[in-house]
């Protein structure tokens, strides 16, 4: 008896962006689906997700955003763009808003696209579980799973999909139990650590002077003088080091030894600055130092790079020899730290490694080790850069996942 009613066509495991929405899809054509949650509520990390106000998609997805297979990520983007994120929250009620490519929910809160999933799902029929944390998956038949709660409940089901996450910010549910689930079925685990995350640096008692302030810079890392990294943005001092969204998105190659470079007026070639600055020298020379800056760096910065440089704040411009002329102009392009090592999982919003991709069928997220077994998002070894490329890349594979289970005999 126990064994009908607890038995489904599909079980998702994880109910955060894209057991959502492969839940969501299988219950509306008619499956019998029961999605298991191990929190109180569905998609905290939603709820947290772009400081609250949700940034779900972005106007540039494409492979090139993400880290991993590309042709793995191209495979979903394929059947799940962009336009037909867009499409696909509008169907579900949601209004939207469009910032510098990115989008958001219109009412600048998460918990609105969460809630237009969470009332669809019910609507459809999905059987919905909260607080219930899969601790065991077995197969009883090569056609029957059995699935163990860590209170003791048991679910049976056709098929099982694995949407279970990354460990990234486990205060919002945030584990490990996914890899611990795919290695239960033979799959491989890439080396899993913190990405989309601040990096601390060897020069924080300085820098702590900087904290708060946001500067445009070309931010590098780089290694033994080899550009491991690069990306354009606005940089956010902090009292440990540096964060903001281009840090973000270089932050999962960051290592302790590195080279941090940050390159203040990216836009000018070296020579054009060379220009830029004599003929700023010459049209400034009885200005003191520390009003030389004035109009392209923010006092405190500018401040703290004559530090840097050891100069004295009141030397006149016209006194500074070439050689010390040189030097301002090299540091202005290329301002270099220490990397010490990134913040832990707790301050990371994603994580670089999980699921071998190559066990995985490309587009429509079946594992190659179990035909009944799929497996979807953050999970899997692609992790994207900042700016909505995420929660992308976890509502396709979702979508995808759910429409092979439909197209399957
Ligand atoms: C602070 C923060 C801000 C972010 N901001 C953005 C952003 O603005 N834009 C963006 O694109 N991305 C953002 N991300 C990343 C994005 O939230 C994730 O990439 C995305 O949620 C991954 O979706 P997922 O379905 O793979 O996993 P999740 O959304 O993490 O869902 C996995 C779910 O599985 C549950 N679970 C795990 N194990 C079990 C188990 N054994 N039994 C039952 N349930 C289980 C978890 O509790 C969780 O709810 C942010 C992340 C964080 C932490």
């Amino acid at each position: 008896m126990q064994e009908q009613t607890n038995c489904y066509d599909v079980i998702v495991i994880g109910g955060g962006a894209s057991g959502l929405v492969c839940a969501l899809e299988l219950a509306r054509s008619g499956k019998k689906v029961a999605l298991l949650e191990k929190e109180i509520t569905f998609g905290r990390k939603i709820l947290v997700s772009g400081n609250g106000e949700c940034n779900f998609t972005n106007r540039q997805v494409s492979p090139e955003k993400y880290y991993g297979d590309k042709d793995f990520v191209a495979s979903a983007l394929d059947r799940f763009n962009v336009q037909n994120c867009l499409d696909y929250f509008s169907a579900l009620g949601l209004l939207y808003k469009e910032e510098k490519d990115r989008f958001f929910t219109y009412t600048s809160k998460a918990s609105s696209l969460a809630a237009c999933l969470t009332c669809a799902l019910k609507e459809a029929g999905a059987e919905l579980f909260l607080q219930t944390e899969v601790s065991k998956i077995t197969q009883s038949s090569p056609k029957t799973f059995k699935v163990y709660s860590k209170k003791g409940q048991m679910f049976y089901a056709k098929n099982i999909v694995l949407a279970c996450g990354s460990p990234a910010y486990p205060q919002v549910g945030g584990t490990q139990a996914g890899y611990i689930l795919a290695k239960s079925f033979g799959h491989t685990i890439n080396s899993v650590s913190p990405a989309l995350c601040s990096i601390n640096l060897q020069e924080k008692n300085a820098l702590s002077r900087l904290s708060g302030i946001k500067i445009f810079a070309l931010a590098s890392l780089k290694e033994n003088g080899k550009i491991i990294a690069q990306e354009a943005g606005e940089v956010l001092f902090n009292n440990q080091g540096v964060s903001g969204n281009n840090i973000f998105s270089i932050s999962r190659n960051a290592k302790k030894g590195q080279v941090l470079e940050l390159n203040l007026f990216s836009q000018f070639s070296k020579e054009e600055f060379s220009a830029f600055i004599d003929e700023r020298a010459q049209k400034y020379p009885k200005r003191k130092l520390k009003d030389f800056f004035a109009g392209i760096l923010a006092d405190t910065v500018a401040n703290l790079m004559i530090d840097f440089l050891g100069f004295k704040k009141n030397l006149l411009i016209c006194d500074l020899s070439s050689q010390n002329f040189a030097r301002i102009k090299e540091v202005l392009q290329a301002w270099t730290f220490k990397v010490e090592g990134l913040r832990p999982f707790e301050q990371a919003c994603a994580a670089k490694g999980g699921v071998d991709t190559k066990e995985v069928q490309k587009g429509t997220f079946c594992s190659l080790k179990n035909q009944n077994l799929y497996l979807t998002g953050e999970l899997l070894d692609i992790d994207g850069r900042c700016g909505g490329f995420n929660l992308h890349f976890a509502w396709a594979s979702g979508f995808c996942a759910a429409k092979a289970l439909l197209a399957k005999k």
